[in-house]
């Protein structure tokens, strides 16, 4: 008997029927011995309808007032979806009940739509599962120290489980979702892309910050920190398949250094149409410059990306960055009313058109020439780099969005990684 979280993705939740499902497949885990944690996320689409009624009534950023509505709002769709999961469960005849994130306590900090996870109570849970329970647990969800309901972001339900299995030190959290595993790059964008059966940690902590949303970035790094086992599954398989068969499935995230993502050079290709790009032109070229630029952005909680500073030319000098796209509005504002009558710089100007495609590989650690090789077929492709940024397992360029697709299938195939060069 073994103690095992499961998460379901909004997809896998989508219908009563799905949610059936998914009491079934519980069931057989239950049936088989384990004591299972469940973590599921809204019903596909829950979320964006909801905080699409909040836009409705007040277009404009949100105050932080709204801020702490927005996610007492978002909340409710992974409260409704686990109360159903729970009714669903007892139906096939398991006991169960659902709790929200508040009735754990799943504590988090202040930072309404993306908290932080600071602590999980067990005992509740624990008493439950010892009480043959099944425990449901909302995804997305926590409470803050003044009881204030917050959200962890989008994708944050991955988070919520993988934080669960750690706090109860569950010997596996198993990711179900829509897709089969973890793939070379996004299989709804390039067909050819596949299905890894390990990952190394660090390349998915890698994907997942440069955009596979296969994980939310925090559930990986949370699965490092405590070393939790980690698994991506289909949801979609039949309910009743071997239970072993089921559990062997998907990708597994490896810790082993030597178990790198197949042995390749370049293991997967990452994209992101979430960020913007602001250029501020013809800035004094002097020291302060950067800090004058950023430590404004910074202040005004936007985070900053990708960073360029050309070398200076006659005294001048530009210089651009990357924010995230729900923030260029204001970003762009700021630095054109605040920063810029103080910096005497020239020209401030922005593109929300672009997109971020990163190759990502442990193995680029150990060959040279893997970054030009990229370089030359985006050239090949007559895709402008706009912006470039390297670490020692990825390197990343900001070209523009209409290329993407076009950029990430010839990595794709140029790396080797479709499924017939295999
Ligand atoms: P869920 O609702 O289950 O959390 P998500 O939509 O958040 O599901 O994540 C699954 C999706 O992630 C897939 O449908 C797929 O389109 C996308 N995805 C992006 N990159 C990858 C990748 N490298 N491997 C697998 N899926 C990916
Ligand atoms: N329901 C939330 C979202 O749509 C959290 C999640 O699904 O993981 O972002
Ligand atoms: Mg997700």
């Amino acid at each position: 008997m073994a103690l095992i979280v499961h998460k379901y993705g909004g997809t896998s939740m989508g219908s009563t029927e799905r949610i059936t499902n998914v009491a079934k497949r519980v069931a057989k885990w239950v049936r088989a011995g384990h004591q299972l944690v469940v973590v599921p996320s809204a019903m596909s689409g829950e979320t964006n309808r909801l905080l699409a009624l909040a836009k409705e009534l007040a277009p404009s950023h949100p105050t932080d007032s709204t801020q702490r509505e927005l996610d007492a709002l978002a909340a409710t769709g992974e409260q409704a979806s686990s109360a159903l999961l729970a009714i669903a469960l007892q139906a096939q005849g398991v006991q169960s009940v659902s709790y929200a994130g508040w009735q754990v306590p799943i504590k988090t900090n202040s930072a309404y739509t993306k908290a932080r996870i600071e602590s999980i109570d067990d005992v509740r849970i624990r008493a439950d599962l010892n009480a043959g329970k099944v425990v449901v647990i909302t995804g997305f969800q926590g409470v803050d120290a003044q009881g204030h309901i917050t959200t962890l972001g989008r994708g944050g339900s991955d988070t919520s489980a993988v934080a669960v299995a750690a706090a109860l030190k569950a010997h596996e959290c198993l990711i179900y979702t829509d897709v089969d595993g973890v793939y070379t790059t996004d299989p709804r964008v390039v067909p050819q892309a596949r299905r890894l059966s390990t990952v190394s940690f660090e390349e998915m902590l890698e994907m997942a910050s440069l955009g596979s949303k296969v994980l939310q970035i925090r559930s990986v790094e949370f699965a490092g920190k405590y070393k939790v086992k980690l698994r991506v599954l289909s949801s979609f398989t039949p309910w009743d398949i071997d239970l072993a068969t089921e559990a062997e499935s998907g990708t597994l995230i490896t810790f082993e250094e030597d178990e790198q993502m197949e042995q390749a050079v370049v293991s997967g290709i990452a994209f992101n149409r979430d960020e913007a790009k602001i250029s501020v032109l013809g800035v004094p070229d002097k020291p302060g410059i950067a800090y004058q630029i950023l430590g404004a952005v910074a202040d005004a909680n936007i985070e900053v990306d990708m960073i360029i500073q050309n070398t200076g030319k006659g005294g001048l000098t530009d210089f651009s960055f990357t924010v995230h796209r729900n923030d260029y509005a204001r970003a762009l504002e700021l630095l054109k009313t605040k920063v810029l009558p103080d910096l005497g710089a020239k020209e401030v100007n922005g593109d929300d058109r672009i997109c971020k495609v990163s190759i990502v590989g442990i193995g680029m650690r150990s060959h040279v020439g893997i970054a030009s090789k990229m370089f030359r077929s985006l050239s090949e492709e007559g895709i402008n780099i706009q912006m470039i940024s390297t670490s020692e397992i990825k390197t990343s360029v900001v070209i523009d969005e209409k290329y993407m697709e076009l950029a990430v299938r010839a990595l794709h195939k140029v790396f080797g990684l479709d499924q017939t060069a295999a």
